[in-house]
Formats: structure tokens, C-alpha cells, sequence
């Protein structure tokens, strides 16, 4: 095995074109193809340049210093890139306050779906609604997953759906023998903040939180106050798994950007073409294109 790969990194580096070649290469390439080759932007250098414009920066919305902070916004982050819309002050919301008051200031518009009522920072609904139209055109449809909840959240919704996942997960982690009772007991009665950051520390040794109990917790539900939902810029749909409604999103600025949950759409309100260049990077799982912040 071991001597396979030697000569496997062997050819490789057999086939690598010296620097002369590279340079002629390169000179032939359109303009297009330079455009296309390019590695995305690096995300805090597009990051610091996007708050700069709004007269803010990286350290007031996410402390370098808060490690589940910095997690947060590498995992949910591309929203904070988000065009004509209003990005949230903070990676973390700590009481429903705070989100009433960023909900009231960024707006928002209401569409009724069914029987769902479901609510967006205005662009992000424009531009929902006019997929939806075409989606229509072609007897496809874009529906709201789970109700009302698929779009607009407060404060106290993140905090219910962290428990609907974090409660049972710790009764499975306890009856497997992996937690005992007084460490159960002690991360039920944290603070929630500290409650999030021990979550993702146990996880590295491979006890998860997520609903199927096999994967970080944050791929499956967001931590309280740090929703996409509660910015208003996501839209859980229904009809994910059909790409051409996933292309009609794309058209309309609305792109998946959390690996693992398939479902849930964030509006950039950018182009994809633009994303890369936005600090963000495609990531391909099981045919379907997630751009997540390149750090
Ligand atoms: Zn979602």
C-alpha cells in the first residue's frame, strides 16, 4: 500500500510541467478562463472589507476571543455577505430583545403560502417570490418546510429547537454510558452560551448532538440566537431535492451555505457567478453545491 502510493505521489510529481511551461500556459488563457480559475476570495478579508462599509468590524459582531463565536460565523456566516439587505449586528443573539429590535430595524414582509404564514426582510421575499413564480411556470413548486418556522424566528424558537435536539441527545449520550448523570446534570443548569461551547467540545471526541446523533449539532440546528432564520435571510424548502428548483433559487440569489442541512436556503441576493469572489467557496456533497465562507 505504502509503496503504491510512492509511486502514485511519484508519477504525480512526473507530470507537474516545469515553470517555463506554466508561464506559456498561462499566457494563452481568455480572460474567462483567468476569471474562472481564480480561488475564492479569502472570507474575513471580504468579511472586513463588507462590515468596513456598514462602519463596522469582525471583532464588534464575533470576538476573536469567543471560540464559539468564530465557529458560528465560519459555519453560518455567508449571510453576513448578504446584499440589500440588513445582516445582523452580532453572530450571537442573547435575549429576545435584542432580536425584536434588529427584526423591527431590518424590516420585514409577510407571505401567506398555503397555510403558512411565513415572514422575510423585504428583498429577500421579493426575490423568494418571483422564484416561486417561475418555479410555477414550469408546474414546479417552492414551499415552506415545517410551517411558519421555514422562514422568520425569534429569539425563543432557537431556543426550543436547540432543545429538541440537544435534550434527547444527552438521554442517548447518558443511557450509552458515554455521560453520567452528574455531567448531564451540570450541562442541563449552564448558561446557555457556555452550554453551546462545552456541546462543541464534547463533540470532538465523537458525541454528537445532531439529531441523528452522527454529525455536529450546528449541522443540524442552529445555536440559540445565531439563526439565519432570525435574520431573516433563510427559507427551509420543501422541494430541495429537485435541482432545477434549486437552480431557480440560485437565479434568484437564495443558495444553500450549511453543509448537511439540505433544506435550508440562505439569500445573498449576489449572483453565483460572484460568489467566489465574495469570500465564499463551493463545496459539492451528493450532487449539490453548498458555499460556505473560505476560511
Ligand atoms: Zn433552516
Amino acid at each position: 500500500m505504502g509503496f503504491a502510493l510512492l509511486l502514485i505521489c511519484l508519477t504525480l510529481v512526473g507530470t507537474v510541467p516545469a515553470s517555463g511551461d506554466e508561464i506559456t500556459s498561462a499566457a494563452h488563457m481568455t480572460l474567462a478562463d483567468a476569471e474562472n480559475d481564480k480561488e475564492p476570495a479569502p472570507f474575513y478579508e471580504v468579511l472586513a472589507k463588507a462590515l468596513k462599509k456598514r462602519k463596522t468590524r469582525i471583532d464588534n459582531i464575533c470576538p476573536t476571543s469567543d471560540v464559539v463565536a468564530r465557529r458560528i460565523l465560519e459555519d453560518y456566516g455567508a449571510m453576513f455577505l448578504a446584499k440589500k439587505v440588513s445582516p445582523p449586528p452580532r453572530c450571537i443573539f442573547t435575549n429576545e430583545e435584542q432580536v425584536t429590535r434588529f427584526q423591527e430595524d431590518a424590516g420585514f414582509t409577510s407571505l401567506l403560502i398555503g397555510f403558512d404564514e411565513v415572514e422575510l426582510q423585504p428583498e429577500a421575499m421579493k426575490q423568494l417570490v418571483k422564484a416561486r413564480e417561475e418555479a410555477q411556470k414550469e408546474a414546479l413548486d417552492i414551499t415552506p418546510r415545517d410551517g411558519a418556522e421555514a422562514a422568520r424566528r425569534n429569539y425563543e424558537d432557537s431556543v426550543r429547537l436547540w432543545n429538541s435536539r440537544f435534550s434527547p441527545a444527552l438521554d442517548y449520550w447518558l443511557a450509552q454510558g458515554r455521560l453520567n448523570v452528574e455531567q448531564v446534570t451540570r450541562l442541563q443548569s449552564l448558561p446557555l452560551q457556555q452550554q453551546v461551547a462545552e456541546v462543541l467540545e464534547l463533540e470532538k471526541s465523537g458525541i454528537y448532538f445532531s439529531k441523528d446523533l452522527s454529525k455536529s449539532i450546528l449541522y443540524s440546528i442552529a445555536a440559540p440566537g445565531t439563526s439565519q432564520h432570525i435574520a431573516m435571510l433563510a427559507f427551509d424548502v420543501n422541494e430541495f431535492e429537485n435541482p432545477r428548483v434549486r437552480e431557480i433559487m440560485a437565479k434568484h440569489g437564495w443558495f444553500q451555505t450549511v453543509l448537511s442541512d439540505l433544506p435550508h436556503f440562505t439569500f445573498l441576493g449576489l449572483k453565483e457567478k460572484d460568489l467566489p469572489k465574495n469570500g465564499l467557496r463551493g463545496v459539492e456533497v451528493n450532487g449539490q453545491t453548498f458555499w460556505i465562507p473560505n476560511v
